[in-house]
Parts: structure tokens; sequence; C-alpha cells
């Protein structure tokens, strides 16, 4: 037997049946009429943004990365209840442009931006978060071109990490961003060019638990970017301060506190000079805003036995859920939490394997884990699947096609 993670606060049982939104998950398959699906609630989306308002000071803006999911209701859902929203693409330019969002409001960060998503991001009125030399040049000249003052940040690679966080993506040589030490010269020339000045994107990495690294960082990036403002000369518009909250997908991860983050981060705004009275300051969050409010939906095909294990073989797999099969960025495959979606919180009664249906043994979905029986075609649920789900899996892999998605509003 091995564990599998806590199944996130919020989804609830009636009558045995496991309920998303007001609505059972089987009534739900059944509406969009297929597995495997996925299916998102519009309300624990908003729970968990109105707790993390709760938490933090007033004055952090929340920013949802749109490369955690970029399901066009989703996008539509998250307008007005976040402050902002990072992109990384043109493709995700059109998601936010589709929704109606404020390009006011809207960052694009990312190495290796083409000349044409420069300018349809400077078209549009996105700030772009530099991230080289190379690529403000291209953007004053775009501007120039287009008689459009373009907005512009830059994405500094900054001389520390994010301690212990999933992926790293600050500190040593990276792709990402502009080193730190280069800065302050770029930062005077994009001013003295004309364009609208926007401050700095310093992010750092990604899935931390750890409130106190979040807190070392963010007063990290908070000194630096005072430092490279007072070196620069001109008033800081606007810092974002990264990320890198997480959600627990593994037995024994204990959610974030997030209450210390927001006290700890108050306490750092308290102590900023009266020059930052009109910086603005921001959070760019993915996975921590969407990802526990997600399941996966599988049918189970076949109930197999091979040299004494169980196998529960479902029409869902890696194709659609990368994450939870262990292959996108984990260095040990651990069990996401997962259940039978009609005997959810039925007492265990054997121990079996969840696999998927693509010809790889790499697609398993739960390694031996303890359950009730489940017979064919039973639904299956795999939870902390409303990030990096859908859009970050191989769907055309052995041709079995994409998965639904549903967004559930109402609670
Ligand atoms: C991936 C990414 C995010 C979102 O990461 P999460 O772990 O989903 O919160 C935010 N900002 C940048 C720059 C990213 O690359």
């Amino acid at each position: 037997m091995k564990p599998m993670g806590p199944i996130p606060a919020g989804f609830k049982e009636r009558d045995g049946e496991l309920v998303i939104g007001s609505k059972p998950a089987r009534a739900l398959v059944d509406e969009a009429g297929r597995t495997p699906l996925f299916i998102y609630s519009g309300d624990l989306i908003e729970r968990r943004i109105s707790e993390l308002r709760d938490a933090m000071p007033k004055k952090l803006e929340i920013n949802y990365a749109v490369k955690a999911n970029p399901f066009a209701p989703l996008i539509t859902h998250m307008r007005g209840r976040v402050d902002g929203f990072d992109i990384a693409s043109s493709g995700e330019l059109e998601v936010v442009k589709a929704a109606g969002i404020d390009p006011e409001s809207v960052s694009f960060a990312g190495p290796g931006k083409r000349e044409t998503e420069l300018e349809a991001a400077i078209t549009f009125g996105a700030t772009l978060n530099c991230e080289s030399e190379r690529e403000a040049a291209k953007s004053i000249a775009i501007g120039e071109r287009l008689g459009i003052k373009p907005r512009i940040a830059i994405r500094v690679n900054p001389d520390f990490e994010l301690r212990g966080s999933g992926m790293k993506m600050g500190g040593g040589a990276k792709q990402f961003g502009i080193d730190s030490e280069r800065v302050v010269p770029l930062a005077r020339r994009l001013i003295d060019s004309g364009v609208e000045w926007r401050g700095f994107h310093i992010y750092t990495g990604s899935q931390s638990l750890d409130a106190d690294a979040i807190v070392e960082t963010q007063a990290n990036v908070l000194q630096l970017a005072r430092k490279l403002t007072e070196e620069i000369g001109a008033k800081l518009p606007k810092l974002n301060m990264g990320g890198g909250f997480g959600i627990p997908y593994f037995h024994g991860d204990k959610p974030l506190d997030v209450r210390k983050i927001g006290a700890a981060l108050g306490d750092e705004f308290s102590r900023l000079p009266s020059d930052y009275d009109e910086t603005r300051f921001c959070v760019e969050l993915g996975r921590y805003l969407v990802g526990e409010a997600g399941v996966y939906v599988t049918r189970i095909i076949e109930r197999k036995e091979s040299h004494g294990e169980t196998f529960l073989i479902t029409d869902g797999g890696l194709h659609h859920q990368l994450a939870a099969s262990g292959n996108f960025g984990t260095v040990v495959r651990r069990n996401y939490p997962l259940a039978n979606v009609e005997k959810f919180g039925a007492p265990v009664q054997e121990v079996a394997s969840v696999v998927g249906c693509l010809c790889t043994p790499l697609d398993r979905l739960g390694d031996k884990v303890e359950l009730p029986v489940c017979e064919e075609g039973d639904l299956f649920a795999i939870f902390c699947a409303g990030a990096y789900g859908a859009s970050a899996s191989p769907s055309a892999f052995l041709g079995q096609g994409a998965a639904g998605e549903l967004l559930v509003l109402g609670s």
C-alpha cells in the first residue's frame, strides 16, 4: 500500500457521492456527456481568492498566472475577481482578449517573445515584462513604428531563489529575466527612450508550502527592488513580487500558512518610505488559485488481476494529467489524492493501482492505493487537477484525444 495526498477541502459528500458545487459529479458527467472530464468549481476558486484577500495586506494585488489553466470560461470567471492576469505567449494574449480583460491589468513575461508577439502585446496595451536588452530594443522600435508608447517592466533575475521550491526560476544562470547587475543601465535607457516605465517583475520559484521561505523571499524581493529603484533614480510604479504559493498534492503535505505570509508582508509594507506610497504591489499565482478547485474524472473500463495485484484501467491517463502520473517535474512518483466518485468516503476494502489507457508503463494515476472495491463503469476522480492538467499534458500522445472541460458555477 502507498499513501495518497489529502483530498482538498470543499468537496462534499452526499449519499455517498462526490458533490461539486451543488451537483453530484455523476450528474455533471452525464451533463457533459463524456469522460474523461475536467470539472472546475467556480465557487471553490472564488472562496480561495476571498480567503487569500483576507490574509493579505489590502494593498497587495492578486494576479492570476494564465499558464496554470487557460480554459476560457475559467478566465472569464476570474475577471473582476483578481486584479490582473499574467500571460506568457500570444496564445494566452488571445485568451485574455477574448475574455474582455482590461489591457492595463495584463502583463506578458516569458523568454523568446517573437516580434509578432511583442507587436500584438504592445498594440493591446499589455505590460511587457522584458527579459533581455535585445527584447527591450525590439520593443522600443516596435512602439516607435506603431506610434504607441509601450508599457515596459524589467524581469529581474535575482541572486537569490525561493528556498525548497518545486521549480526554481531565479538565482544564478537562467534563461529568465535580466541579471540584477545589468538592470539599472537598461531601466535608465528605457525611461530615456520615452516608454511607460512599469517597474519590476521578480519571480523566484513555484510550489512552496513553506511560509517562512516565502516570507524570506518576499523580503529579499522588496530589498532588491528598493536598491535598484534608488540606483535608477525614478519612482517605482509597480512591483510584481512573484508567487510560489504551493498546494498540498501528496501525503504529509500541509496547506500553506498564508496568514503568516500576509502578516509579515504587512510589516514590510509598513516599513516602506513614503516614496513608495504610490507603488502598486502584486503577487502572481497560478496553482494556488485554481489547482485544488479542479477534479479529473475518468471511467473504469476494466478491472484486471496480474500476479496477485489489481489494476483499475481507466479511460484517462497522463495525456490529460501528466503531473498526476509523476512525469511533470517530479523526481519520485507519489500519489495525488483520488477517489471513487460514487463511493466517496466509503471504507477501504482493497489495494489497487489506477492506471490510464495509454500503452506505456508511465501511465499510472494511483499506485497501490487503498480503495473501496471499484467496478467496471465506476467513475473515478483524481483531485488537484485544476492547474497544469489539460493544457500541460501531451493530449496528442497515442491519439486518445483531448479531455472535456467544464466550469461549474454556484455552490
Ligand atoms: C509558472 C509561473 C507562474 C505560476 O506558477 P504557479 O506555481 O502555478 O503559481 C507565475 N509566474 C511565472 C513567471 C511563471 O513562470
